[in-house]
């Protein structure tokens, strides 16, 4: 579980506690945490009991729950030594289990437990002021054992309010931090009680529960604004998200490409660079980050990473993804290129034998990259390219065809034109003028599209306005190539 946060500023012991807990919840709960002395909950026979058999089905626990032999105690160890999946653990007698918000111990009569133990807590109190059976009294209890279980939860072993079928992905609330399937989150988030702005669109449900998960991760704040949210909320985003490497890559690329469309380039190399470490990590599983794989004994695993990766056909010896490929190989010496200036920085400060080797093999990496990635991937890959260039058809559009075209296109705008004449709020025949007056721009020159896509409006307006006859004059010469 030691994952290497290096770039974040607190120490890593503080990191791992927040990357683990996620213990900030963002509600009226800043009730003082009330523990006994022993740090144990007190036990009280079942006899006195007050069951709330309503909302927990009413289980008998033999042995007081802080005894070494309890059957509490044996299920949390075979929880922490057992990979279990998501599915396993719903319909295992575990499930009926929920962990407490407040002691951070798994309970089996949970609303028995908070009345004995954590009568002083706000919330708690709340709820015996209220009736039993009533439906606020469940809804409280309902939303405290969800606190609980979103603490309790992690990558493999997530709760969910509702489970569904083993391929179901949950993600949690942002509100009453419940975990549902990522699905039906929206439909949740409609109605859920804690929201308090329920008319809000829940559009982006998915990938902003996404990053609520890693909030408390010290990533670049450009990243977290513009590219998080534009991330595809599934498996190979979060483990994009929360690697330090990968995201320090990402933030460093987009200090040199500034513009707006290479927000979604820095979002796809991520998930590239994600993809690798989720497949270097089924070759090596004790594999936890980036950082750990960038050794020069790791050389072949990122080779054949990369193979399975990009689709690598052993048969016809081809890639089906040739040109990302090929681009890995300088991807992943620009990640080392940021290892090793994180690595001499740390050096700086306290010298060990241990940093000295991690700089050593992150040299020896670029090396072994430089002279031989060429031979290992990008050759074949660079060979697929250019058999795909071969073999790629240009048509040569006739003159007539041309003709045909621009008669359409000079038509349509006309006819849209008179249309917004008429009526300056008919949004259809605007779009149609706009579409129409790009196609004619792409016609002039086929080979800049992307500089029309992002030419502002008032760049073209300056240019027009603009007096000045020689920058008009190199604006022509460099569309008329
Ligand atoms: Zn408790
Ligand atoms: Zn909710």
């Amino acid at each position: 579980m030691k994952k290497d946060r290096w770039f974040c500023n607190k120490p890593l012991d503080e990191q791992q506690d927040l990357a683990q807990n996620n213990k900030i919840v963002p509600s009226d709960s800043e009730s003082v945490i009330l523990k006994n002395s022993n740090d144990s909950p007190i036990w009280i026979p079942e006899s006195d009991n007050e069951s709330e058999t309503s909302l927990s089905s009413p289980m008998i626990c033999c042995t007081p729950p802080d005894s070494p032999i309890s059957s509490e105690n044996i299920c949390l160890n075979i929880e922490i030594n057992d990979n279990i999946s998501k599915t396993e653990a719903s319909t295992s007698s575990k499930s009926k289990k929920v962990f407490c918000y407040y002691c951070e111990t798994e309970v089996l009569n949970f609303p028995r437990h908070i009345t004995r133990n954590h009568k002083s807590e706000i919330d708690v109190q709340k709820i015996l002021s209220l009736p039993k059976l009533s439906k606020e009294r469940k809804n409280l209890l309902f939303a405290l054992r969800k606190k609980g279980n979103y603490l309790k939860s992690n990558d493999n072993l997530s709760k969910p309010v509702k489970t569904g079928n083993e391929n179901t992905n949950y993600l949690p609330c942002i509100h009453c931090l419940g975990y549902y399937s990522s699905k039906n989150l929206w439909r949740h988030r409609k109605k859920c009680d804690a929201n308090s702005n329920k008319g809000a669109s829940t559009k982006n449900s998915k990938s902003e529960a996404q990053n609520f998960l890693i909030r408390n991760l010290k990533v670049d704040p450009q990243l977290k604004i513009d590219v998080f949210p534009r991330m595809r909320a599934d498996k190979v985003s979060l483990v994009a998200k929360k690697d330090a490497l990968i995201c320090a890559f990402a933030a460093r690329y987009l200090k040199i490409h500034r513009e707006n469309h290479f927000i979604l380039v820095a979002s796809r190399k991520m998930r590239e660079l994600a993809r690798l470490l989720l497949e270097i990590k089924k070759i090596k599983p004790t594999i936890n980050s980036l950082y750990e794989v960038l050794k020069p004994e790791y050389y072949d695993t990122l080779v054949s990473a990369t193979k399975v990766v990009f689709r690598y056909d052993p048969e016809s010896k081809t890639y089906q993804a040739p040109t990302f490929a090929l681009n890995m190989g300088t991807t992943l010496k620009q990640c080392c290129d940021i290892a090793l200036v994180y690595t001499l920085k740390k050096s700086q400060k306290l010298s060990t034998v241990s940093l000295a080797n991690q700089e050593a093999d992150l040299k020896t990496l670029i090396q072994l990259i430089n002279s031989n990635w060429k031979f290992d991937v990008s050759s074949q890959a660079s060979s697929d390219l250019n058999i795909q260039k071969w073999n790629k058809v240009t048509l040569v559009p006739f003159a007539n065809d041309l003709k045909l075209l621009k008669d359409c296109l000079i038509n349509k705008a006309n006819m849209a034109l008179c249309k917004l004449k008429e009526n300056t709020s008919d949004e259809k025949s605007y779009i149609i003028l706009m579409e129409t007056i790009y196609s004619r721009i792409i016609l002039l020159n086929r080979r800049r599209p992307g500089e029309l896509q992002r030419l502002l409006v008032n760049t073209y307006k300056s240019l027009i306005l603009n007096e000045n006859s020689q920058a008009y004059e190199e604006f022509g010469e460099v569309i008329s190539e």
